[in-house]
């Protein structure tokens, strides 16, 4: 039976409804981590459904080379799922952003020279709007991408007028656009039509860079849904518009709260480059610089001893795979009647709920993670924080220093905890390449180690007092 929507059997029809529901409900799975695994089993289960019926479509003509891209596709996918760490993880996210835009991209092209002469409005229409998302979201990721395994610079890039350029150059894309709709297609015009577009991708993330990288990554995955749902237009396919949309609907919301997070607009993200990083002396550091180094028993004791402990984990608890020597020494505090939480920042780490995924796979509890809003007035409480690869999100300069590509974002209030313990392998700065105050503060003591090597050493030392 035919369905009078788009010439499309009813069953059909059918079959992607119920892959978009379990889409849906999968997507409302993920939002607790308690039931995440089985909201991604679902909408894995609904995108297969989807692409067993669309590869029954009687448009559908070459078999063998489709084949021969799920076996690639899906091997690459495979071996890269398992061996990719976990502090790589958003490298991943933003390649496969810049993928998904690439093929809608790549979608529009085929489609514009295949119907050549036979463009119709609504196909011109469709086609340069999924060129226009598809190119800015594939150069944009593979900028993002670059920043993130340090292939790129990853300090905002900015040079002056550099907002009113990247207006003019929108300004000639949409032009172009509008020429090539009216036109009803002109090959040279569409071909550089996509070449500006790319560029256009690249100098909207190079100014963006520190702490706002998180956002641009949900920002990047928001547009390749959309360009994936434009790519869904331009080929008349339901499902391919249903998903594009919910992944461009979840992105922005994970966009919104990002910034919401870190107290940020999206304009301001993406409009407000900061200017190059002062270098020097520390900004935010007045007088001397001591630091004052710990060992194993120095810890030990200061923690042993403490009523209160707040854990700070950050990007260096994932890299060094300490989450289950944190949790364990955390359980021998407890036992010693200590009270202990953790405090988890937004953008602690490399992805969006990193440190909850981390701590949950060593079994703490979610009751003991805080997020920042509700853990921040209890440092002024405790009697040590401990901070494990933890930098940016606690770095002071944030409040206080204006032209700090941190400014604004807001902080873990671990300066003002009674003491401070610090581990980490040496003085570097973290991810946004700023010097922390913190390190030289006079309750600060600073344990230099890799992370699970520390905790191993102070949990030994701590058994013995
Ligand atoms: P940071 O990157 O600020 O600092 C991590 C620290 O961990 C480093 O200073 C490093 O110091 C230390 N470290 C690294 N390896 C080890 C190890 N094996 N053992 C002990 N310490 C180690 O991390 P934060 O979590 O504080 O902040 C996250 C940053 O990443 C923010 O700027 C955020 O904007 C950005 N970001 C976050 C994303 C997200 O979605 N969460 C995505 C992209 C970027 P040393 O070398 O001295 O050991």
């Amino acid at each position: 039976m035919e369905s009078p929507v788009l010439g499309i059997p009813a069953y059909f029809l059918v079959a992607y409804l119920v892959a978009a529901v379990l889409f849906i409900i999968g997507l409302m799975r993920l939002s607790s981590p308690a039931t995440a695994r089985k909201g991604n089993l679902l909408a894995a289960t609904g995108m297969l459904i989807a692409i067993v019926v669309t590869l029954l479509l009687k448009e559908v003509l070459n078999y063998t080379m489709i084949l021969i891209g799920i076996a690639i596709g899906g091997a690459i996918g495979g071996v890269v799922a398992r061996i990719v760490k976990m502090t790589a993880m958003p490298q991943m996210v933003a390649i496969y952003n810049g993928f998904g835009g690439g093929a809608s991209l790549l979608i529009a092209v085929a489609v514009f020279f295949s119907l050549g002469k036979g463009l119709t409005l609504e196909d011109s229409i469709t086609i340069v709007i999924t060129v226009l998302i598809g190119a800015v979201t594939f150069s944009g990721s593979m900028i993002a991408f670059g920043k993130l395994q340090g292939l790129v610079k990853a300090r905002p890039i900015t040079y002056p007028l550099q907002n009113i350029s990247n207006l003019v150059i929108f300004l000639a894309i949409l032009g172009m656009m509008v020429y090539l709709v009216v036109t009803a297609g002109s090959i040279p015009i569409f071909i550089i039509l996509i070449a500006v577009t790319l560029v256009l991708g690249v100098l909207l993330v190079i100014p963006i860079g520190g702490a706002d990288m998180p956002v641009v990554i949900s920002l990047l995955n928001s547009y390749s849904g959309l360009a994936g749902a434009a790519a869904g237009f331009v080929l008349g396919n339901m499902f391919l518009i249903i998903s594009g949309a919910l992944v461009g609907a979840a992105g922005f919301i994970l966009t919104r709260i990002m910034c919401k997070a870190m107290h940020r607009s999206i304009g301001n993200v993406i409009f407000g480059a900061f200017g190059a990083v002062a270098t020097g002396a520390v900004a935010g550091v007045e007088g001397e610089r001591i630091v004052r180094e710990a060992t194993a028993e120095d810890v030990a004791t200061l923690i042993g001893y403490a009523k209160s402990v707040i854990f700070v984990p950050g990007y260096g608890l994932a890299s060094a795979q300490a989450q289950h020597q944190v949790a364990e020494l955390a359980s021998i505090l407890e036992k010693r009647g200590t009270d202990v939480k953790y405090a988890i920042h937004p953008v602690a780490g490399r992805m969006p709920g990193h440190m909850n995924v981390l701590l949950a796979e060593a079994n703490v509890p979610y009751d003991k993670l805080y997020d920042l809003d509700d853990i921040n007035a209890d440092f002024e409480r405790t009697d040590v924080a401990v901070v494990i690869g933890a930098n940016d999100v606690t770095n002071p300069v944030a409040r206080n220093v204006p032209d700090s590509p941190l400014y604004g974002m807001p902080i873990l209030n671990v300066d003002k905890t009674k003491s401070v313990v610090i581990i980490k392998r040496s003085l570097s700065p973290g991810f946004a390449g700023i010097d922390n105050p913190l390190f030289y503060m006079e309750k600060t003591m600073m344990f230099f180690r890799d992370g699970k090597q520390a905790l191993i050493q102070i949990i030994d030392e701590i058994k013995n007092i």
